[in-house]
């Protein structure tokens, strides 16, 4: 009991406690509230995680609600890629729903308050209000507008609604406490002019709601229990109950905001307006570049939901704010694509090297394991022949005793392969190695149970044959970002801190089992990462993108 009651995060306590309270479990109902105004990225998958891993712990529905109040910025684009990120990541929400369904039901509570006078029409400058609503420790000044009679009132909402004022030029504001201590509870605004179309309501509206007003009737309409949001809002909690207390049956929940810690990663931005700043100037191949941190990015960069789901979980959730380092993320990649991803050869930047003794014309094709981590991977057919490419670093002519690699008289095995021993090699005239003369022990073929297959050697080499080798494009990625922390200067814009390096792009050798890869696989290439087939790959041209290095890898192969 006490074991499980630890393991608890301080979300999952609240709601113990309310069912200890008397909360029926049934009433239980949560929600993922996405405004469609850009792509989803690894914080929004800790809010995903955290509402959706709660339906599922307490067999609750979730809903996901588009919160879709600025017509401005919201595009049907953004709302389907986030249906699709969602289910990417493994989970089934229970309706699919938007505030602007609730656009009339607003407007009527809206007029109800008018009529009891909670509500009124302001129709001074935004400079002006804003001089009105005094300074944290001051009170503000009411306006001018705030005792305007209800007919007064409703005559000018209705034309509000029905377009005859200019943007701008009127807001309605909740009537509650220009002196109040919270700064959120000095007249607020609840609906603005704004003559745009709207994705889904089209131009039935130019009166929008506010977040605010929208978001805890969007909750209560929805009888959602426990509304989790981030800990910008826990200022605004005060106006979220008092707006929900005006239109509350007690017959009815009363849904609860509850605040947790924004999701912040080191090396990259996580604002959807400097994601969309990257994307609009050109900066990234778009909202889907996988250096960016959105889901579509990630994905397209070889991550698995398993390991988001994962990194979502061990990074936890916090009450204050705090930056998960990014090395967590590439651990938790690593580790599951370790178990799941299927292991290939492939030469990023080669160097030939002959086999001197070996047939000239003779192919083998060699039995390879697909993933020691998994036996049910089983095997594939490599080929092997007199010709074949190694990674220029795996060669160096003289070498000291703890260069594991090849050296001018020493052995290595090529994996699955044969031990061989390097002879000599030839340079151009920059000094450059081209190429490497090597004889191979013809007994010592990985596998075949003889004693000189069971020889040990220090290093072992990844290689592949280059007469049967296919060419393939390689994008190795490094951070967006030079900096751990690029927006958090006020003095400097975070694209100063932007990474030159980036992307580099390669022109590797891979195995040919390659060739039929799809888009999305993810790969092993052994001793140099995990990579996954990038969606502008094609029969003709194949194309990976490096999902994140094998950390350690010469250590790992070598012992
Ligand atoms: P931005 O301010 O960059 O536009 P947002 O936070 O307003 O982003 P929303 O689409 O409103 O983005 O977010 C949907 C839900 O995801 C909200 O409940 C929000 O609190 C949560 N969320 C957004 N960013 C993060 C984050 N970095 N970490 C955790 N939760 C987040
Ligand atoms: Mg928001």
């Amino acid at each position: 009991m006490n074991e499980e009651k630890k393991s608890l995060n301080f979300i999952e306590q609240i709601i113990e406690e309310d069912l200890a309270k008397g909360l029926s479990k049934d009433k239980l109902r949560f929600r993922f509230p996405p405004e469609p105004n850009g792509y989803l990225h690894i914080g929004h998958a800790a809010s995903i995680c955290l509402n959706f891993g709660l339906g599922l712990k307490y067999n609750a529905p979730v809903n996901l609600r588009f919160d879709d109040t600025n017509p401005a910025k919201e595009e049907q684009e953004y709302v389907d890629s986030i249906k699709h990120d969602v289910q990417w990541l493994g989970f089934k929400w229970d309706k699919e729903l938007y505030s602007s369904d609730y656009f009339q039901q607003l407007f009527d509570w809206a007029v109800m308050l008018i009529k009891e006078g909670k509500a009124y029409v302001d129709n001074q400058t935004s400079e002006q209000m804003a001089i009105q609503k005094g300074t944290p420790t001051e009170a503000g000044t009411d306006s001018p507008n705030r005792n305007r009679t209800v007919e007064e009132n409703l005559d000018l909402f209705f034309k509000m609604k029905n377009g005859e004022f200019d943007e701008g030029s009127h807001v309605l504001r909740a009537k509650i406490d220009m002196a109040h201590t919270n700064m959120h509870m000095r007249d607020p605004i609840m609906y603005r002019i704004l003559k745009k179309h709207h994705h889904r309501t089209g131009n039935d509206w130019c009166i929008y709601p506010m977040y605010d007003w929208t978001h805890g009737e969007s909750d209560y309409i929805e009888q959602v229990s426990h509304s989790i949001c981030t800990l910008e809002f826990k200022s605004h909690r005060d106006l979220y109950d008092w707006y929900v207390n005006q239109v509350y049956d007690e017959n009815l929940l009363r849904p609860k905001q509850r605040e947790f810690a924004r999701r912040n990663l080191s090396y990259t931005v996580m604002s959807k307006r400097k994601l969309l700043q990257l994307v609009q100037e050109g900066i990234v191949a778009g909202w889907d570049d996988p250096r960016m941190p959105t889901i579509s990015g990630l994905r397209r960069r070889g991550y698995t939901p398993e390991s988001i789901r994962n990194f979502s979980e061990v990074a936890g959730i916090a009450k204050r704010d705090n930056v998960t380092d990014v090395a967590l993320l590439e651990y938790c990649v690593r580790d599951h694509l370790n178990k799941t991803a299927p292991r290939v050869m492939a030469v990023l930047d080669p160097v030939k090297l002959i086999i001197t003794n070996y047939p000239e014309g003779k192919d083998e094709w060699l039995t390879a394991e697909n993933n020691q981590e998994d036996e049910s991977a089983g095997f594939r057919e490599v080929p092997f022949s007199r010709e074949i490419y190694i990674e220029k670093e795996d060669f160096k002519e003289e070498a000291n005793k703890k260069f594991f690699r090849l050296s001018i008289g020493k052995e290595v095995r090529l994996k699955n392969a044969y031990i061989i021993k390097a002879e000599n090699c030839v340079k151009d005239e920059n000094g450059e190695i081209t190429e490497i003369y090597c004889t191979y022990d013809k007994d010592s073929r990985s596998g075949s149970g003889t004693e000189a297959s069971k020889r040990r050697v220090k290093g072992t080499l990844h290689w592949v044959s280059i007469k049967h080798a296919e060419t393939a494009e390689v994008r190795v990625y490094d951070r967006l970002f030079t900096h751990e922390a690029p927006d958090t200067f006020k003095d400097k814009n975070f694209k100063e801190f932007l990474n030159p390096n980036s992307l580099n792009i390669i022109n590797a050798y891979v195995e040919p089992s390659l060739k039929s890869a799809k888009v999305l696989d993810r790969f092993q290439f052994q001793r140099l990462g995990y990579f996954c087939v990038d969606q502008d790959s094609s029969k003709d041209k194949l194309i990976f993108n490096r999902t994140v290095p094998l950390r350690d890898s010469w250590a790992k192969m070598n012992k």
